[in-house]
């Protein structure tokens, strides 16, 4: 199916460069060499170049391979030290970010593309899932979520992804994620049913007269959830 050229690559890097400006920069002015806008947009080119790891990507970029092709392709000023890269984006509010998510559904929806994901009755279908992204006995934030397994503690940190699919359409849509962490100051831990909880209101309000078809696997399957999913 032929894409329209806004809704291709320099369409959605020009839509993630606007709203990575406009992020608040909370780091103080005097100690920031690089723009946040900058490690918004590498952690972005990597993802797109598809690099297996952090460290293999900055491998490359420290030899040299890739920067002028970075710079332009993702207008990135100057390409932000493999030390300072996790520590800022660790630190970034990402919720900031999800407005991204709609955004480029917008543009889909405006450009009468997304019409061709409709599943049923014009309903969309949304499945919902969580996966683990980081595992550690020894590295942890005030964020992880923990297990005890033979008296030793393991953390965990997981997100639950939604996306629009369709049987017939080759590509996924994402739809904002949600981590499933451990808030400040909660004696109970967060689980993926209550992010489950957290997703449905999220896209209800990104997306007020997107009608979902929601399917999740058997956690799901309790009488509260299901309630909510009648009541959204
Ligand atoms: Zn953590």
């Amino acid at each position: 199916m032929h894409i329209k050229k806004h809704l291709g690559f320099s369409g959605l890097r020009k839509m993630l460069s606007k709203r990575f400006l406009q992020v608040e920069d909370a780091r103080d002015a005097d100690k920031t060499e690089y723009r946040l806008h900058d490690f918004f947009m590498t952690g972005f080119a990597m993802m797109y170049f598809q690099e297996p790891s952090l460290l293999t990507f900055q491998r490359r970029l420290q030899k040299g391979c890739n920067c002028n092709n970075l710079k332009t392709m993702f207008s990135i000023e100057s390409i932000p030290k493999d030390t300072q890269f996790r520590d800022v984006l660790d630190q970034a509010p990402l919720n900031k970010l999800e407005v991204i998510f709609s955004d480029y559904l917008h543009q889909l929806q405006s450009n009468k593309y997304l019409e061709h994901y409709q599943f049923l009755d014009g309903r969309y279908l949304i499945p919902i899932d969580g996966s683990q992204y980081f595992s550690s006995k020894k590295i942890c934030c005030p964020g992880c979520l923990t297990k005890q397994s033979k008296g030793k503690i393991r953390y965990h940190h997981q997100i639950l992804q939604a996306v629009i699919v369709h049987p017939d359409m080759k590509q996924v849509l994402l739809l904002a994620p949600e981590p499933i962490q451990n808030k400040d100051g909660s004696t109970k831990q967060d689980c993926e049913i209550n992010a489950g909880k957290r997703i449905l209101s999220k896209i209800k309000k990104a997306h007020p007269k997107l009608k979902a078809i929601i399917t999740g696997d058997g956690l799901y399957s309790k009488q509260p959830f299901c309630f909510l999913l009648t009541t959204v």
